[in-house]
């Protein structure tokens, strides 16, 4: 049934990558978390069933975060299941590096819809569902400090998650929600590495004074201190987790 036994938190695009270790890592804090993916469902459904083996509990619920009303269903689908939902990490997005006047309509459009449109759904689904002492942890990149040639429209949809991630922590005023990002990094996932040279994955490494590429544990243990009870005083900013690079 769908008594609460604990918080609850919905993870984006937790099917790999950073997202997949926030959700582990939330359940192992104790959360009950609910794995959004778009479309592997295999991953998605294997790390459910690795979380409830290490004793925590897990749904997955799939969803393109850029389709309103698939974002209202999983929303839905998590309230009905576990009663309600306290923390989101909007997590998922997609990167394709190209030089601006290079990029085609297909590209800017398919970013914005997925990066910046895809948080708007849920920041709006979250505004209006997210229980009292819930938090918000959006996810924007260190692109937007060191603004590197061709990632240009990736930069600018994060970009346009901090903005929203600043207003939204106001706009919720008097529900003692708190709202963050999270911006990574060059990070060992698919995204950074796909389509990169071993000299091109060295050399961004070494950018950054700590000269290592994050791993997807070191920011789910960002995640992990926002929506957790040592971050309940952060609110309203974008903590940028990336060994020093920005
Ligand atoms: P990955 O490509 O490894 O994983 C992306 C995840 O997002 C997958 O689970 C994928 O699910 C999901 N996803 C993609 N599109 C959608 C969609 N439309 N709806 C729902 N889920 C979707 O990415 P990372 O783990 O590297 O990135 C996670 C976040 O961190 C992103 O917001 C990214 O911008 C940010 N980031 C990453 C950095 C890096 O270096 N890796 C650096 C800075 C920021 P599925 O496979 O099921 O489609």
């Amino acid at each position: 049934m769908s008594a609460q036994v604990s918080n609850v938190a919905l993870v984006t695009g937790a099917s790999r990558g950073i997202g997949a270790a926030v959700a582990e890592r939330l359940a192992r804090d104790g959360f009950t978390v609910v794995i959004n993916y778009a479309g592997d469902a295999a991953s998605a459904e294997a790390l459910a069933r690795k979380i409830e083996a290490a004793g925590g509990r897990a749904l997955t619920a799939q969803a393109d975060v850029a389709d309103p009303a698939a974002v209202r269903r999983m929303f839905d689908a998590a309230e009905t299941a576990f009663g309600g939902v306290d923390v989101l990490v909007n997590n998922a997005g997609i990167l394709q590096l190209s030089p601006l006047a290079d990029a085609d309509d297909e590209l800017f459009d398919r970013t914005i819809a997925i990066n910046l449109k895809g948080t708007f759904n849920t920041l709006r689904e979250a505004g209006r569902r997210l229980r009292s002492g819930g938090r918000i942890i959006n996810f924007s990149t260190s692109i937007v400090g060191t603004l590197l040639p061709t990632y240009g429209i990736y930069a600018a949809t994060k970009a346009g998650v901090e903005a929203m991630t600043h207003i939204m922590a106001k706009e919720l005023r008097g529900r003692s929600i708190t709202v963050n990002a999270v911006a990574p990094g060059p990070t060992a996932t698919e995204l950074f590495l796909k389509g990169k040279t071993p000299e091109l994955i060295d050399h961004m490494a070494k950018m950054a004074p700590l000269e290592r590429l994050g791993q997807p544990g070191d920011i789910a243990n960002v995640v992990s201190f926002l929506a957790g009870p040592d971050g309940g005083w952060v609110n309203g900013q974008v903590l940028r987790a990336n060994g020093g690079m920005v």
